[in-house]
C-alpha cells in the first residue's frame, strides 16, 4: 500500500460509521509506473494501453499522457476511447468484430485495425469499398511455440479462437493484394498473459521476429509495424516478484537492433502490468464466524465487485487496517474472507494467516487495479455497488 493509500484509508476510517466498501486509486502511483515503464523501452518501441484491463475515465485520462495510444477490443470501447482520450492513436483488435463496429473504427479513423480471420478479412474488404477510405491492417497470428515455455493463461501457440494460422497467411495476403483500400502494415501476436519470465518473454518475441523476417522474405513484403501484444505478468502470490520489467528493457535492445535495421516498430498493447497496482478494494468486516472448525470473515462487497481472485482461482493478497480499540475476536489465525454473496464461490482468500480481526475492521485487497471491477458480475444479488475514491497529488483541482 503506497503511504497516500494508507492515509486516505485511516482517514475514512475514522470517519465512517457505517459499513465501507470501495475501491481506491493512486494515480499518482499509475503515472510514476506508467512513466517508468515508458523510460525503460528502448528505441524503436511502443506503448499502448489495452483499455479492456480497465477502461475507467479516470485511468485513461491519466494514461494518455505517456502511452502512444489505447487499443479497444470491441465497438463499445472504440466508442468511449474516441471520447475519453480523443487525441490518441487507437487500434482495433478483438475476435468476432462486426460489420457495423469495422465501418465505425473506419469512420473514427482509427490507426490500425487487427484482422482475426479470412472472414473477418472479406468483411473488411467490403466495408472499406463501400467507404471508400483505405484501412491499415495487422494480421494477427497463432503459431507454434517451438520449444518455448508457456504461461497460466495462452492466448495462442496451441489451437485457440484466436488470430490466422499459418497456413492461411498466402490467402490473407492475396486478399490484401487484391484490395485496394486494405494496405498491410505487418503482424500482430499476443500468445500468452501472465508472463512472469524475463528469459521466456524474450525468447518469444525473438520468434516473432523470425516468423515476420521469414514471412516477409517469401512473399516480398514491406511492413513497418511488429505488435508484440501485452500478457506482461503480475505475481499475485508473491507480489515481489512481478514480471522485471527493466531487465526485460534492458535486454531488448538486442531484438530491436533488428527490428529497427528492417525498419520495424515493436508495440507493445499491456493491459494488467500497468494498472493492477495502483487499485485496491477495500471491505469492512461484517462479522467473524466460526464453523466447522474453520474461521470466516464476511466482509461487505465480494466477488461481484471483485472477481479477480475467483477469476483467477487465487488467494488474493491483502493486509488488515484495524480499527483503533477493536478488540480482536481472533488472533494468529489461518481465515477465510469473503463477501456477502449466497455461495460458497464467494472467496477473495482462504485460510489466510491473520494477526487480529474483528468486525469493524477493514481489509484492503492491493492489486485490484486491473481486471477487477469491470470483469464482475456486479448485478448478482442486487447489492450496492462499491464507492470509489480517485487519489492524485498532481490534481490540482481535485
Ligand atoms: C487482453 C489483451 C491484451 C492485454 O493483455 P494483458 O495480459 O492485460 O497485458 C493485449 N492484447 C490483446 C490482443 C488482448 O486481448
Amino acid at each position: 500500500m503506497t503511504p497516500q493509500v494508507l492515509h486516505k484509508l485511516q482517514q475514512l476510517q475514522q470517519q465512517r460509521t457505517e459499513p465501507f466498501c470501495a475501491y481506491v486509486y493512486d494515480l499518482t502511483a499509475l503515472r510514476q509506473h506508467t512513466q517508468a515503464m515508458r523510460r525503460a523501452l528502448p528505441p524503436g518501441c511502443e506503448l499502448f494501453y489495452a483499455a479492456k484491463a480497465n477502461p475507467e475515465a479516470a485511468i485513461l485520462r491519466t494514461l494518455s499522457a505517456d502511452v502512444d495510444g489505447f487499443e479497444a477490443a470491441s465497438g463499445g470501447e472504440l466508442n468511449w476511447l474516441r471520447q475519453q482520450v480523443a487525441d490518441k492513436p487507437l487500434i482495433f483488435g478483438g475476435p468476432g468484430k462486426l460489420e457495423s463496429e469495422l465501418a465505425q473504427a473506419i469512420e473514427q479513423g482509427v490507426e490500425v485495425l487487427h484482422v482475426e480471420s479470412l472472414t473477418e478479412l472479406n468483411r473488411l474488404q467490403a466495408v472499406a469499398r463501400r467507404s471508400g477510405q483505405p484501412v491499415a491492417v495487422l494480421l494477427r497470428m497463432n503459431i507454434a511455440l517451438e520449444g518455448i515455455g508457456g504461461t497460466r493463461l495462452m492466448m495462442g501457440g496451441k489451437p485457440t479462437p484466436f488470430g490466422l494460422d499459418e497456413q492461411e497467411l498466402p490467402a490473407a495476403l492475396r486478399a490484401i493484394a487484391a484490395s485496394p483500400h486494405i494496405r498491410l502494415r505487418g503482424f500482430h501476436f499476443h500468445l500468452m498473459s501472465h508472463q512472469l519470465d524475463v528469459d521466456n518473454h524474450l525468447a518469444l518475441i525473438r520468434l516473432y521476429l523470425d516468423k515476420v523476417h521469414d514471412w516477409c522474405q517469401r512473399w516480398q513484403l514491406t511492413i513497418d509495424l511488429i505488435n508484440v501484444g501485452g500478457g506482461i505478468g503480475i505475481n499475485y502470490q508473491q507480489p515481489e516478484c512481478h514480471f522485471d520489467w527493466s531487465q526485460f528493457c534492458q535486454r531488448l535492445p538486442d531484438i530491436t537492433q533488428r527490428s529497427q535495421a528492417h525498419g520495424w516498430t515493436l508495440r507493445f498493447e499491456c493491459g494488467r502490468f500497468m494498472t493492477a497496482a495502483c487499485g485496491y478494494y477495500v471491505m469492512e468486516v461484517l462479522d467473524v464466524k466460526k464453523n466447522l472448525g474453520e474461521w470466516f470473515a464476511i466482509g461487505r462487497g465480494g466477488t461481484h465487485h471483485f472477481r479477480t481472485p475467483a477469476a483467477q482461482s487465487h488467494n488474493h493478497p491483502f493486509s488488515v487496517l484495524r480499527r483503533a480499540q477493536n478488540e480482536p475476536w481472533l488472533r494468529d489465525q489461518p481465515v477465510t474472507l469473503v463477501g456477502q454473496l449466497c455461495t460458497p464461490k464467494d472467496v477473495l482468500a482462504r485460510q489466510q494467516p491473520v494477526a487480529a480481526l474483528a468486525p469493524g475492521d477493514w481489509l484492503v485487497f492491493s492489486l485490484a487495479g486491473a481486471y477487477a471491477w469491470n470483469i464482475s458480475h456486479q448485478n448478482f444479488l442486487m447489492h450496492s455497488p462499491p464507492e470509489v475514491f480517485w487519489l492524485d497529488d498532481d490534481a490540482a483541482s481535485a
